[in-house]
């Protein structure tokens, strides 16, 4: 480009040389080729200075995700965490009421997980933490939760289902969970777990409605574990 303005100007002070002074084509041939290769210069410059930029946006947003997975998940099951789960709960549960949909929150207990952690060793325990996140997983629709909600106390959110369904639901996992595969676990070993389940009424009822579960869940233990209970209906209140 500035080698063709040169010929050009060349050019015109050749076959005009009154119109075009020399000189002064020169300077100005000079000014120009001195802004444009400052031109390039800083265009270089921003073009890595853009570079730079997106690279760091691409990792502040991996960062976030990174932090945002850690705050929100289990790092042993994956699954979601206590406070992750609350607020799911907050969400599904004024989601429920908004449409007059049921809402179902359960507490499942592994039975005798000390045994197993006795028996098998540690490592063997978390595996069948791991095994009945993955169970449970499965076992779920795509508006439902599983979270840890404690060493081996998982909670479960159950959007437009009832305490008969979520039963249901439970069980199902119950069957699955019974001869899980686990490496270091005997085959025919029987994995089992005890669960309560509490319809949650409205927003200011999830931590009534946790307790209620956690009562029932208490209750399923007493009566030799390995079932779901919920609780029996409050008695009428007396006249
Ligand atoms: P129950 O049927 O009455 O629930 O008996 P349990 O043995 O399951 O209950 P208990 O509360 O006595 O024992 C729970 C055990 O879970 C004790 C604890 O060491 C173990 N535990 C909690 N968190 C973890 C974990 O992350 N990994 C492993 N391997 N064990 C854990
Ligand atoms: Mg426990
Ligand atoms: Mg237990």
């Amino acid at each position: 480009g500035i080698t063709l303005m040169g010929a050009v100007m060349a050019w015109l002070v050749a076959v005009d040389p009154q119109g075009h002074e020399p000189l002064h084509e020169a300077a100005n041939w000079v000014f120009v080729a001195a802004s444009m290769a400052m031109i390039h210069v800083l265009s270089g410059r921003l073009g890595r200075m853009r570079a730079r930029l997106s690279a760091q946006k691409a990792e502040l947003t991996e960062a976030l995700e990174r932090i945002q997975l850690l705050a929100t998940r289990d790092t042993l099951t994956g699954l979601l965490n206590r406070r992750a789960v609350q607020e799911e709960l907050q969400r599904a549960v004024a989601h429920a009421q908004r449409h007059g949909r049921p809402l179902v929150v359960a507490l499942a207990d592994l039975d005798h997980f000390k045994q197993i952690n006795d028996s098998f060793g540690h490592q063997v325990g978390d595996r069948v933490l791991q095994a009945f996140a993955r169970a449970a997983e499965r076992e779920l629709r795509s508006a439902d939760r599983v979270a840890r909600w404690g060493g081996e106390e998982f909670l479960f959110m159950l959007p437009d289902t009832d305490e008969a369904q979520a039963r249901i639901c439970l069980d199902r996992l119950r069957v699955s969970y019974l001869h899980v595969p686990v490496a270091g676990v005997p085959r025919g070993h029987r994995l089992s777990f005890s669960a309560g389940v509490a319809l949650c009424a409205s927003a200011h009822d999830i931590d009534a409605a946790i307790e209620r579960a956690d009562r029932a869940l208490y209750s399923a233990k007493q009566s030799g574990r390995g079932r779901t209970h919920g609780l029996p209906s409050a008695p009428a209140a007396a006249v």
